[in-house]
């Protein structure tokens, strides 16, 4: 195979991304290799749509209000259209601790630039008038949250990467890495060697894997996540925002004239199992319905799991690997890679070409693992 000057191992969201914005950067030969014969079916052709902002460290917010930027312009950027409804996060406090953990990362994510709101169970309810508010203490919503089509974002990105010459091989797997005197000298596919300096590791919940081929430990661990869907309902609009009960967990939104359900389970065991759980069901309805009574008449239409590629502070790993020269990360978005592709492609894109992770995301670097003071994102859904 003729050599790159980067390889990217991965036809996820995040990869296409990266892919992109090399290619914009004039990084030279940029192939992406995606061993499935489609783009986006794997984390991402599973996930829910759902862009915020509303995170507890800085680091997130701003990759977020970043990404939210370039999603509300990506058809000027892209060339392709996008489903994005900004129709808002609501998110449900219903204990004290609760309630100043969002004032204070309000208050954060205000300094920031971000318009996010403190609502009262009565102001919540104007927003979405079929809640249940009686034990609520409160509510923060920031309307430039919303939700967008993952099959629009994943394909405009690749169209954008294909316009600006980058080569995607589909059907062709990464089987290793070769490193020469410690550093990245070529990847090892299914269709043969192809030479390069420097590989993104964009695999996803398989991340942890392709790291390994370099000879490095990296913390991201797959774990099965469920969603269901409801048939239309009566109540459900447009409009209709993301409703998260931060006290359950369960986060609900407009889906085809439906409603989408979904909870992560604390107990679920990493690992790669992805069969849905139809009992797992009962889990999420209870709290759904407690929060919209109306759910009660919901019929199920469909359920399915993927997979979330967790790190142990559920923040993502990006950049360069110190120990590795020629290996970079965009890894680990523990939930939330969505919405923070289009950052996340650009800070990984521009690690590779400067050769170091900009000032201000340290705590999203691969260094963090062995210093260990960085605080856990709290606001995992
Ligand atoms: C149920 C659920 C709900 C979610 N909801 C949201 C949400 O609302 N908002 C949000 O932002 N995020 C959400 N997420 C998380 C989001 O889906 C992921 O963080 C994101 O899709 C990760 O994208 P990725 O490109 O890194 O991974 P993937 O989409 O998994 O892409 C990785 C690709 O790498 C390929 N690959 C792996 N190994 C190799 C190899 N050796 N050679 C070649 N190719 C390889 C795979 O085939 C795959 O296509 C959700 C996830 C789940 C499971």
């Amino acid at each position: 195979m003729k050599p790159a000057d980067v390889v990217v191992i991965g036809g996820g969201v995040v990869g296409l991304s990266v892919a992109y914005h090399l290619a914009k950067r004039g990084a030279g030969r940029v192939v992406l290799l995606e061993r499935e014969p489609f783009l986006g079916t794997g984390s991402t052709g599973k996930c829910a749509g759902g862009i915020r902002q509303q995170f507890s460290s800085e680091a997130n917010v701003r990759v977020s209000i970043e990404s939210v930027a370039f999603l509300a312009h990506f058809e000027e950027i892209t060339g392709s259209p996008l489903d994005f409804q900004q129709n808002g996060y609501l998110f449900l406090l219903a204990t004290p601790e609760h309630l100043a953990h969002f004032k204070a990362n309000m208050e954060m994510q205000n300094s920031l630039g971000l318009e996010v709101q403190l609502l009262d169970p009565g102001q919540a309810r104007d927003i979405v008038p079929v809640l249940n508010v009686s034990d609520l203490l409160g509510a923060t919503f920031c309307p430039t949250d919303g939700l967008v089509s993952p099959n629009d974002m994943t394909m405009g990105f690749a169209g954008a990467a294909r316009a600006h010459g980058v080569e995607i091989l589909l059907e062709t797997g990464a089987t290793g890495i070769e490193m020469e005197s410690g550093r990245v000298k070529a990847v090892h596919t299914s269709r043969g060697r192809l030479e390069t300096r420097a590989v993104v590791n964009a695999a996803g919940p398989h991340a942890r894997v392709v790291a390994e081929w370099a000879g490095v430990d990296l913390p991201v661990y797959p774990v099965r996540r469920h969603i269901f869907t409801t048939r239309p309902l009566p109540f459900v609009s447009v409009r209709f925002p993301m409703v998260v009960d931060f006290v359950s967990g369960v986060y609900m939104h407009q889906e085809s004239g439906g409603m989408l359900l979904g909870l992560a389970d604390k107990d679920e065991p990493y690992g790669f199992n992805e069969e849905v759980n139809w009992d797992f069901l009962e889990r999420i309805i209870e709290p759904a319905v407690h929060r919209i009574p109306a759910l009660e008449q919901a019929e199920i239409l469909t359920g399915w799991a993927g997979l979330y590629e967790d790190t142990p502070d559920h923040n993502a790993v990006l950049g360069p690997v110190p120990g590795a020269p020629g290996l970079f990360l965009a890894n680990g978005f523990s939930g939330h890679g969505l919405m923070h592709a289009p950052a996340a492609g650009r800070i990984v894109a521009d690690s590779v070409v400067n050769g170091f992770l900009e000032v201000g995301m340290e705590t999203l670097g691969f260094e963090r693992f062995a210093l260990g003071n960085v605080p856990a994102e709290a606001n995992v859904i």
